[in-house]
């Protein structure tokens, strides 16, 4: 039997503002374990929280951007349960009121736009990390990123594959990141995903019953997720089972996941309303002042880039897509004119080092503006495709100027017409069999030959004077 896959994804993302939601501690990442911490934070008995008016305002600009409702009125509820990361036993969270609701966010899948619902955003307090200890001694606990203020943003069911899970995870990752109300750090776990997943039978309505795995901190790693837990229910449901609604984990290394607990539900928690709290109301005046204060986003960027530089759609969305990607096309672009060449170099070279290296590229001494000039020299013939690539990669290792690694090694391209000349008259010499081909007809012997010019003149010929060059040289020694 052929099935339908149901996916409504929950994205928790931490908010970059200077203080945490409900004290003054400083919300920062790393910092020795128990640093950031007051007896707010901390849960002590008699402290009372006062919500940070940014964290808020951000919220509002994160719903905003995904075409949300503001409530005018809202409140903070309590969400109770025991866990040793959250030391209150309860987190402070929006349950019936949250501050954005009904919203959307379009994504781009295979070259069409397809509209996800979002169906709440609201805030939220983080908690602490339980670490374990290497030595099997047991289990420690870093309070410093208790009260960290996160929004969740919780999508309606609309997502129907892996592949689209993993888009929208990067288009609202993007859309963070674009009105700055999240760093996004990754690999800090500052973003992260549950997937809630379902499978029906083709041609049917009803949704079936969803598993959740929580806490995906990577694209593939949602996509993977997806796959697995598709394949897994529909294999349940082939052998005749039931699928259960269960939390699981994932495991990345094993491409497997493993069910942790059953499913709690709201009832659960005993929701009731933080009395600790005065109720929220966002008036008009700032609410017009937070629109206000939202840039460009991703897609308009997009559409820019497609309709006045003349970038193909598919290049723009994937240059637009990561905000300091873009920001470093634009200052290239800046430098060096040609708006194609550089989206070229950023989808090929840029693109692969971000795959090899990952993001930490983008923060390497290779700027936009020193990408740009690398480009110029490029489109003025100065250097060749290959040494505009050694320069690159002497720019991320020693952060030197493009200029001065170009002079120091000598790269400019070599157009002095009798180097050029003794070149391929000593390549034609010594490659008789070569010669020999090329006269008979066989094509690809022409392509060898120019390799060994080039090689003769350590790769900084200019390859279209190479061509003529030799093209004549050829001609002359065969006739
Ligand atoms: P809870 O708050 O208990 O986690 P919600 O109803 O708020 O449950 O839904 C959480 C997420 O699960 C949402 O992203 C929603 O789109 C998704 N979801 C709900 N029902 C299904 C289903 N049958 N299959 C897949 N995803 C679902
Ligand atoms: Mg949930
Ligand atoms: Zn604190």
């Amino acid at each position: 039997m052929e099935y339908d896959i149901i996916i409504g994804l929950e994205i928790h993302s931490e908010l970059k503002t200077q203080s945490k939601v409900f004290c003054g501690c400083k919300n920062e990442f790393g910092g020795d374990p128990n640093t950031q911490c007051c007896p707010v934070c901390l849960g002590m008995p008699g402290t009372l929280p006062v919500l940070n008016k940014t964290a808020l305002e951000y919220a509002i600009k994160a719903g905003l951007a995904m075409n949300c409702k503001i409530s005018r009125f809202s409140k903070l509820d309590r969400k109770n349960f025991f866990y040793p990361d959250m030391p209150k036993a309860y987190q402070i969270s929006q349950y019936d009121l949250p501050i954005c609701y009904d919203g959307y966010v379009d994504i781009e899948v295979n070259g069409e736009t397809k509209r996800i619902g979002i169906e709440r955003i609201h805030i939220e307090e983080d908690a602490g990390k339980l670490v374990h200890d290497p030595y099997g001694q047991g289990t420690l606990i870093d309070y410093n990123r208790c009260g960290v203020p996160l929004i969740e943003i919780v999508t309606r069911p609309d997502i129907r594959s892996p592949e689209e899970a993993r888009i929208l995870f990067e288009t609202i990752k993007s859309i963070l990141e674009y009105t700055e109300v999240s760093d996004c750090r990754m690999q800090e776990g500052s973003i992260r995903a549950d997937v809630n997943l379902s499978i029906r039978p083709k041609g049917t309505e009803a949704f079936g019953v969803r598993t959740e795995m929580k806490n995906l901190n990577s694209f593939r790693s949602v996509q993977r997720a997806a796959e697995a837990e598709a394949k897994r229910q529909a294999e349940v449901l082939r052998k005749g089972g039931v699928v259960i609604q269960e939390t699981r984990r994932w495991d990345d290394n094993k491409g497997e996941s493993f069910s942790m607990r059953g499913k709690e539900e709201a009832m659960d928690y005993r929701y009731f309303p933080e009395p600790d709290l005065v109720p929220i109301v966002v008036d008009d005046e700032w609410l017009e002042s937070i629109k206000r204060s939202i840039p460009e986003l991703p897609q308009s960027r997009r559409d820019r880039y497609i309709n006045e530089l003349g970038i193909p759609r598919y290049d723009a969305n994937l240059i637009t897509m990561n905000k300091r990607v873009a920001d470093m096309f634009d200052a290239a672009v800046a430098v060096c004119g040609n708006a194609k060449t550089v989206s070229n170099w950023i989808m090929t070279d840029i693109m692969r080092r971000i795959n090899d290296k990952g993001e930490a590229v983008l923060d390497s001494p290779l700027n936009g503006k020193r990408f740009g000039e690398i480009l110029l020299f490029l489109e003025k013939g100065e250097i060749t495709q290959a040494s505009a690539k050694k320069v690159m990669d002497e720019v991320i290792e020693t952060g030197a100027e493009p200029s001065e690694i170009i002079e120091k090694r000598g790269l400019k391209v070599q157009r002095d017409e009798n180097l050029v000349l003794d070149a391929v008259r000593k390549v034609i010499q010594s490659n008789p069999q070569a010669f020999n081909d090329y006269v008979s007809g066989k094509e690809k012997a022409f392509g060898f030959l120019m390799g060994r010019v080039m090689g003769e003149l350590k790769g900084k010929g200019d390859p279209a004077q190479v061509k003529e060059v030799l093209t004549r040289e050829l001609q002359a020694a065969s006739s």
